[in-house]
């Protein structure tokens, strides 16, 4: 697949968390953005140091026309100020598709998908693929979602509906700070690590896909190790700042 540099407009955009934002956009030069569920594209921007870019893994499902991104805001970053000052209409310099997190011909297996904040982005764009090999009898699924609180779970009703849909699908939504008061069977406190051992994790069945936050994807990658999973079965994308 091509990389592609293209103007992008903003056709949407709305705080989907309390401070997450997410922004629709639709290519400006006619085309549609051809991509595979789990792959980012590239803003790029000019600063005071010249031209930069960041990177926003897309959220939605391919053939949808408009492709989305989920922004968390960081302090005095750059691309922060530049995507939440963004109103429909307006213009931004997009390239890509780019990115290897994404689903592969795989024999069946279970995919774990273990995410942090907006980290769980690309598994939203997966679903549609996922339910078509769970119809297949190829894949049973488990989503490991983490969050401080219920109130930044980003896109929860997608994922509960598909859990709603599909027995395949289960949903595990992992508070580091607050539980509800009337937790749902599939919220508990703590990281998303910590539910590792209750999933029965097999090096010889599992798949697991680790997405957002460094050090959590540096600890999953650690602990699944250790317990002899094999490289080629733990895919990662971190999602690092430009800075680090
Ligand atoms: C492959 C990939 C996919 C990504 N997908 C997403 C996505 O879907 N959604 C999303 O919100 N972000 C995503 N990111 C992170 C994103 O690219 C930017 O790094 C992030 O938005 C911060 O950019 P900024 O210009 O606002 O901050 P910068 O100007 O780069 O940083 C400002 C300051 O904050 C620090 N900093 C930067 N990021 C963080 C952080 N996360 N936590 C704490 N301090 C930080 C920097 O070190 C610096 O000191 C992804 C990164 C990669 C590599």
């Amino acid at each position: 697949m091509a990389f592609l540099t293209f103007p992008a407009r903003v056709a949407h955009s709305e705080l989907v968390t309390p401070s997450v934002l997410r922004l629709a956009f639709r290519r400006e030069d006619g085309g549609n953005l051809e991509f595979k569920p789990g792959q980012f594209v590239n803003i790029h921007f000019e600063t005071e140091d010249g031209p930069t870019h960041r990177s926003y893994s897309i959220a939605n499902p391919p053939g949808e026309g408009n492709f989305e991104i989920a922004v968390s805001p960081v302090e005095g970053g750059r691309a922060t100020r530049l995507l939440f000052d963004l109103k429909p209409g307006n213009d931004v310099q997009v390239s890509g598709p780019y990115g290897r997190f994404v689903l592969r011909d795989d024999p069946p297996c279970r995919y774990v998908l273990v995410g942090t904040g907006t980290g769980i982005t690309p598994f939203r764009a997966m679903l549609p693929q996922l339910r078509e090999r769970l119809a297949a009898g190829q894949a049973r699924v488990e989503i490991l979602v983490g969050v401080r609180s219920r109130e930044e779970f980003l896109f929860a009703e997608d994922f509960e509906q598909a859990a709603r849909d599909h027995p395949g699908i289960r949903l595990h939504a992992c508070y580091s700070r607050h539980m509800p008061r009337q937790p749902e069977r599939w919220e508990t406190p703590g990281y998303v690590q910590d539910l590792f051992p209750r999933l029965g994790l097999d090096p010889e069945q599992d798949i697991v896909y680790l997405c957002g936050n460094p050090n959590m994807v540096d600890a999953a990658s650690a602990w699944l190790k250790q317990r002899d999973f094999p490289i080629k079965r733990i895919r990662r994308e971190k999602y690092l700042s430009a800075n680090a």
